[in-house]
């Protein structure tokens, strides 16, 4: 059963707290069928407004998550307010528990070679009864093989770690045919569960600035970061437009 969405900018969004959406993702981990988790933030945002095919993706998702502080200031400008942001990494760790607890098989893709198996190691150690059932880099050429290893492997869960917006397409387009229930992209959070990424301290997350902690230990982002103010710019054009 799906909840009620908020639209911001074209990406409809699950209005729920991190805790309810664990329980969403825990359930639909379980079957039947398949399906995927996106954690938008403002530049896949961005993208979607670029490209239909995209932002159709992302609405066909199971679950769509805030995942940053800039979707939860822009769904207050937009009227829509959002409980609070869900971090992939936040919801990806509360899966983990679960799946500890219910059994079910996870598998890791993505990243650079050795890290997903690194990342295995690390929560495996952090989740002894967590089953790890297979792990594949993300640098793979062709689909099928990974395909067939995923199926192969058996699993309930992937994490799929490609990047945006790779990551989301793959999922659409491939996840059905591996027999996994339920797919989950979340950027790079192989590199941090296999600890070549710091995750900021729980303050920086808590005063919503996680950002800038990241800006500065890969200053590489600002590029990218550098849209994220003009997102809420259009935000509030937005807003007007649909007032006026
Ligand atoms: N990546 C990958 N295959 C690719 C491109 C990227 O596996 O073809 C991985 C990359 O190594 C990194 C992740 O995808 O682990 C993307 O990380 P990024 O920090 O860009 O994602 P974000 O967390 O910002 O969404």
């Amino acid at each position: 059963m799906r909840t009620l969405r908020n639209e911001i900018m074209g990406v409809s969004f699950d209005n729920l707290t991190l805790d309810e959406a664990i329980d969403r993702g825990a359930a639909l981990a379980q079957g039947p069928g398949f399906s995927y988790v996106v954690t938008p933030n403002p530049e896949i945002v961005n993208m979607a407004r670029q490209s239909k095919a995209y932002e159709d993706i992302l609405n066909a998702a199971g679950l769509v998550l805030p995942d940053g502080i800039g979707v939860v200031y822009a769904a207050k400008i937009l009227g829509c307010p959002l409980k609070e942001r869900v971090p992939g990494i936040d919801f990806a760790s509360g899966l983990l528990d679960r799946l500890e607890v219910s059994g079910g098989r996870l598998f890791l893709l993505g990243a650079k070679p050795g890290v997903a198996e690194q990342a295995a190691a690390n929560l495996n150690a952090r989740y002894p009864n967590l089953t790890i059932c297979g792990v594949n880099d993300g640098y793979f050429k062709d689909a099928a093989p990974v395909v067939e290893k995923i199926k192969a492997a058996q699993a309930d869960v992937v994490f799929v770690c490609l990047g945006a917006p790779k990551q989301e397409k793959w999922m659409a387009q491939y996840g059905p045919q591996t027999g996994a229930h339920l797919m989950v992209g979340l950027g790079g959070v192989l590199d941090v569960y296999a600890g070549n990424v710091k995750r900021a301290p729980e303050v920086w997350q808590k005063l919503g600035m996680e950002w800038l902690y990241r800006l500065l230990h890969q200053p590489s982002r600002i590029g990218r970061m550098a849209k994220l103010p003009l997102f809420l710019v259009d935000a509030k054009k937005a807003s007007r437009k649909g007032k006026s």
